[in-house]
């Protein structure tokens, strides 16, 4: 596997492609989603992007049907995301990952969504694993006791994702409101001899049955008197095989199949302290000054958002593989709809870039509103985009046998994703823009 440092020769040149890349033997890779002369991007993300979209392209998107149909899990995406180093996408490099920052990350995944909506998902929960105990915790200001015993417990993680290509998910959908920040989580880390004692529920937790660690976000107790408290937000993994763990309920949903996000009980879970993922009060902080962290939901949309578009692209053109050669360029119609996906497509891509690429500790105020504008849009119009696909493709285009269907599905998804539905992305715009910090109209 090659060396890609985020600071390679910057003489190396954009186009530059990783030698996965170069060698493939692919017929005709497609484009990248963002081109990395236009977008001026690094070397370094340029070349993942590459590595994931090759990937992807080469490898996933013939998986993704049947995944979507039998609704399962996609473990041989897994192995080969093992085989190539990129479970550790986000693991910073001094500790033997590839030291992908947010955005280099996100650009990658979202080549990855373009081929398989799910596994880009899934990977999300993975990956988001190490991103907060990673590249956002090195941001974050630690007493060095605190950042020594961080940097000890991370360790162990990283180890098990790199070596043995452990699967790590995020679980914190209650059903609730915790999943929205509104209160704190109802599952418990009842503090015991050397650990904790886990009860809960989580629903909706992709990669239950399938991840090797669960990494729990819930309410840390100390004493019978402790009352629940969001500043006491613990951070825990839980082993899948650990005694009092169980899946629930059935996985049958209209799109995202292959994340099986089905129902996680802890009954008494007994998890030792050197589980923790983040130390005590450093994801409550964590969480506050890092807004941008819930926009990770959003690159499998934006990969989907552009594989709905090129999908018209070729069926009108009369190259869709599996569909007759009829082109259906010629009609003002079809000409007028692509113009509006195109307009879409490229606003949906310039707020998403410009957020990603903005995306710090303590943002402004205006960053923060665009960052919700930006999540809103992705995952509003990429399932408009969709529709607007299988309506000018037409009625042979969207049968099962192709992907615009599956892509019309998974894109219906994205509006859905707690904290950041878009439903709450536009009810914390619109607050945030007719009021300041602490304004009221009360009295
Ligand atoms: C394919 C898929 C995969 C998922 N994977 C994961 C995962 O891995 N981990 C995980 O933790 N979750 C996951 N989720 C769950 C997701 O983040 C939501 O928690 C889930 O969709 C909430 O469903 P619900 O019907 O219980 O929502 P409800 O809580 O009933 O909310 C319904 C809607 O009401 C609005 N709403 C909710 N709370 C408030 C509030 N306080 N104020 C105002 N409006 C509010 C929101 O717009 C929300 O969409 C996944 C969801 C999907 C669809």
């Amino acid at each position: 596997m090659d060396d890609l440092k985020p600071d390679t020769d910057p003489t190396d040149g954009h186009h530059r492609e990783h030698a996965h890349v170069a060698a493939s033997s692919m017929a005709s890779p497609d484009k990248p989603i963002f081109d990395p002369e236009d977008w001026k991007l690094s070397p370094f993300e340029a070349n993942l992007c590459a590595e994931t979209r090759q990937l992807a392209q080469s490898k996933f998107a013939n998986r993704a049907p049947g995944i979507d149909r039998d609704a399962r899990f996609p473990t041989e995406n897994y192995v080969d995301l093992h085989n190539q180093d990129l479970m550790g996408i986000c693991i910073p490099k001094s500790l033997g990952g590839r030291g992908a920052d947010l955005k280099a990350y996100m650009l990658a995944a979202a080549e990855i969504g373009r081929y398989c909506g799910a596994t880009a998902l899934t990977f999300n929960m993975h990956v988001s694993s190490c991103l907060w105990t990673g590249f956002l915790a090195d941001t974050l200001e630690m007493d060095s006791a605190t950042r020594a015993e961080h940097e000890h417990k991370r360790q162990t993680h990283y180890k098990r994702i790199l070596k043995n290509g452990a699967i790590y998910a995020q679980p914190f959908s209650e059903g609730g409101d915790a999943a929205a920040g509104k209160v704190a989580f109802s599952t418990t880390a009842r503090v015991t001899n050397g650990g904790w004692i886990i009860n809960g529920k989580k629903i909706f937790a992709s990669l239950s049955g399938h991840a090797n660690y669960y990494g729990v976000l819930c309410t840390e107790l100390d004493g019978p008197d402790a009352k629940p408290s969001r500043a006491n937000t613990m951070y825990i993994a839980i082993d899948s095989t650990a005694k009092g763990v169980s899946v629930e309920g059935e996985w049958d949903p209209l799109g995202m199949r292959g994340t099986v996000s089905r129902t996680l009980i802890f009954k008494d879970v007994f998890v030792s302290s050197e589980e923790q993922l983040m130390p005590r009060g450093v994801y409550f902080n964590a969480a506050k000054r890092w807004p941008h962290m819930f926009m990770t939901l959003t690159p499998s949309y934006m990969g989907i958002a552009q594989a709905a578009y090129d999908f018209t692209i070729r069926y009108l053109r009369g190259e869709q593989p599996g569909t007759p050669p009829v082109k259906r360029r010629m009609y003002a119609t079809k000409q007028l709809a692509v113009a509006q996906m195109k307009i879409m497509l490229e606003q949906t891509k310039s707020i998403w870039f410009q957020a990603i690429s903005e995306a710090r500790p303590n943002p402004s105020k205006d960053a923060l509103l665009r960052a919700w504008a930006a999540q809103y849009s992705v995952m509003e119009n990429s399932n408009e985009i969709a529709q607007l696909a299988v309506r000018t493709c037409g009625g042979q285009a969207m049968l099962r046998s192709l992907q615009l269907e599956r892509l019309y599905r998974d894109s219906r998804c994205g509006a859905l994703m707690l904290p950041w539905t878009a439903e709450l992305c536009t009810d914390m715009l619109g607050k945030g823009i007719l009021y300041e910090a602490g304004e009221s109209d009360d009295g």
